[in-house]
């Protein structure tokens, strides 16, 4: 199966019986009757096992080239989970500097609370990878498309020191998504989404997964439902609904993000204009040869700073300034209030955050009407 019919039928059994609805009915139970005198296959939402999150689960899991597949409350549910999964006290994980602020805040605040060591590292160097390796380094924490400045990591290189070093490599790959990126192919052990963003689309479900081998899915499972990460039964069936149209979203967004691009590139109001379709893109190269699409996310910068870039946020009409991505309405925001707002100005500096920043997640309206709405918001702004 392709990944646009694995997306819609992916896991469904072969013989599907007359009577079977087409939709997959909501079960919005978190037990179900269990037999009397008997603990065998207790079915209760927080520990799993419902044949529809398990339905679920498998499409998930094919779409990413993955064993298996565990669906979880949050992006930053799954990124925890497999933290405390992986890593005990007095471990040490070297992370991308470049990486969501969630994420950045998690290891710096918590994992540090846990007596877990963290080394951040620029990520496009792969000797700064293996230099920060220690004897008690468990594994190497990766985001590629990187939030909000859509750089793109060549992963080959990462996943050679991990190798070298018997390390497990974790990459949150949620600012592309399957379609346009499958890791496990790379040698990446570990693929985590957001799938509040483009695997559901929709901005109405807040969830996350993590793709991985049968046992270290095991344990995953085992863990979210010690620590309570588990999704509730109706955000799975909103994710299933939103699945089904995932293939024609991205490439709609893939298409849509690449015309908004070249637009932005003829506009002088931007000194940056980061897509990783353009030729000019840093990593353009490495995009080419390692994505499938090049994705919906944008990243510019304004010649006139943070001033600029609130101005310009406040005069779109059509476009929404608010938090989130990959989903069907084109949304703005500026890292400094939101993705990247817990880190200090010099910190999201060195990450190439600079004020006047903007990301764009492109949706799926006309672009033409997208470039109007820019435009009219550039029009006389300084
Ligand atoms: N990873 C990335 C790259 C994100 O952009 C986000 C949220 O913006 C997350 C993880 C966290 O996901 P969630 O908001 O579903 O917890």
């Amino acid at each position: 199966m392709k990944r646009a019919t694995i997306a819609i039928a992916g896991g469904n059994p072969e013989h599907l019986a007359p009577g079977t609805p087409v939709v997959s009915p909501l079960v919005q139970s978190v037990n179900f009757i269990q037999e009397a005198g008997t603990g065998e296959g207790l079915l209760y939402a927080r520990t799993g096992g419902t044949e529809s999150l398990k339905l679920l689960e498998s499409r998930i899991a094919m779409l990413e080239g993955a064993e298996d597949a565990a669906i979880l409350g949050s992006g930053m549910s799954a990124i925890s989970c497999t933290m405390l999964t992986l890593l005990r006290p007095g471990d040490h994980i070297v992370s991308s500097a470049w990486i969501y602020g969630g994420a950045h805040k998690l290891f710096t605040e918590e994992l540090r609370a846990l007596n877990i060591d963290v080394t951040f590292v620029v990520p496009t160097e792969p000797e700064n990878w293996s230099a920060a390796v220690k004897p008690n380094t468990r594994l190497l924490f990766i985001e590629s498309p990187i939030n909000p400045t859509s750089r793109v990591l060549d992963v080959a290189p990462i996943v050679e020191v991990a190798k070298k070093n018997g390390l497990v490599t974790v990459i949150d790959a949620t600012f592309a998504g399957p379609i346009n990126y499958r890791p496990i192919e790379a040698g990446i052990d570990v693929v985590i989404h957001s799938a509040t963003k483009s695997l559901n689309g929709h901005h109405d479900v807040l969830a996350g997964v993590v793709c991985g081998t049968k046992d270290f899915v095991l344990e995953i499972k085992k863990k979210l439902g010690n620590w309570g990460f588990s999704a509730d039964p109706f955000a799975c069936w909103l994710l299933e609904r939103g699945l089904k149209t995932l293939d024609v979203r991205v490439k709609r967004q893939n298409e849509n993000a690449m015309k908004l691009a070249e637009w932005c590139l003829t506009r002088p109001e931007f000194s940056t204009v980061f897509y990783p379709g353009l030729p000019t893109h840093p990593d353009h190269e490495i995009a080419e040869r390692t994505l499938e699409g090049f994705g919906g996310m944008l990243f510019l910068t304004m010649n006139g700073g943070g001033k600029a870039a609130t101005k310009f946020t406040k005069r779109l009409r059509l476009a929404m300034n608010a938090a989130s991505l990959g989903g069907v309405d084109t949304l703005v925001s500026e890292p400094r209030f939101m993705s990247h707002g817990y880190l200090t100005q010099e910190e999201r500096e060195e990450m190439g955050i600079p004020d006047g920043s903007i990301r764009v997640s492109i949706g799926l309206e006309d672009i033409d009407d997208i470039i109007s709405d820019f435009s009219q918001a550039l029009t006389n702004l300084v």
